[in-house]
């Protein structure tokens, strides 16, 4: 398969006024059309971090980043939808502020709610909407300007369990039908399991790669589905121990 991403010996170091903070000692991983990669790791190793480097929000301090013929675009843990928008118009801000606000590219965006379930709400408010809901219209906006690789950041985590496990599946559904190559910062390792192809496991701070596992299943299938196969919880004692969270 292409590779669409790859971080070599990537480093962050942020300054204050008076501290220095290595939150990336060395971290270097590839991501190849289609898949679907997770980042684990203990709280404060930088994962977010990750993101916003990838995105250009925040500069690196050293390594490269190196992507292929491919765009991004980056889905955050708070939907950020605009009360006063209905869903449409906040689903087309990405296009308006890129000054991509075509007809086809509008079509595109109808078409989008209408298949994932949200036709009916194009003209309603984010207030009518539920927390599954609004974070399935938050990743048809970042879907809007057809990125290629789309990050996500601990997107589920404002959730409660059941609507969870339910978006989780709504949101893998969506990304593997669009055809997206995906990257998920997620601290629930049931979640990174059963949705990815692909996990990295992080130290902590300054963070390196620890391991990086491959998912695989004799029976491969949804989310939901995912988390009742037998090899599951194979996976899951591996990487709670690398983790090293102490119960
Ligand atoms: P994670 O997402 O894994 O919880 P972050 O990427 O948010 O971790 O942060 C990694 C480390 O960098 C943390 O110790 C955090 O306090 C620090 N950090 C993050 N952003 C800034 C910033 N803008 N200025 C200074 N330190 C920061
Ligand atoms: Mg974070």
């Amino acid at each position: 398969m292409n590779k669409l991403l790859s971080v070599k010996d990537l480093r962050k170091v942020y300054h204050t006024l008076d501290d220095e903070i290595v939150a990336i000692d060395d971290i270097s991983f590839s991501v190849l059309e289609g898949e679907f990669i997770s980042i684990v790791g203990p709280s404060g190793c930088g994962k977010s971090t990750i993101l916003s480097i990838l995105s250009n929000l925040v500069p690196s301090s050293g390594g490269e980043i190196l992507l292929k013929d491919s765009s991004i675009a980056y889905m955050l843990q708070e939907d950020c939808l605009l009360p006063f928008r209905t869903i449409l118009d906040n689903c087309l801000i990405g296009l308006e502020v890129t000054g991509k606000l075509t007809d086809e590219n509008k079509k595109y965006v109808i078409d989008l709610l209408n298949t994932y379930g949200l036709g009916e709400f194009i003209d309603k408010y984010p207030s009518n909407l539920s927390g599954g809901m609004r974070q399935r219209v938050a990743l048809i906006r970042t879907l809007a300007t057809k990125p290629d690789i789309l990050l996500l950041d601990e997107a589920m985590s404002a959730l409660d369990y059941q609507s969870r496990l339910t978006i989780s599946d709504d949101i893998y559904k969506i990304i593997k039908q669009e055809g997206k190559t995906a990257i998920m910062v997620t601290h629930d390792i049931a979640e990174a399991i059963s949705m990815s192809d692909r996990i990295i496991v992080l130290t902590k701070r300054p963070s390196t790669v620890k391991k990086i596992y491959k998912i695989e299943f004799e029976d491969k299938s949804t989310p939901i589905e995912n988390r009742k196969r037998k090899e599951f919880s194979g996976y899951y004692d591996k990487i709670w121990r690398d983790l090293d969270v102490h119960i």
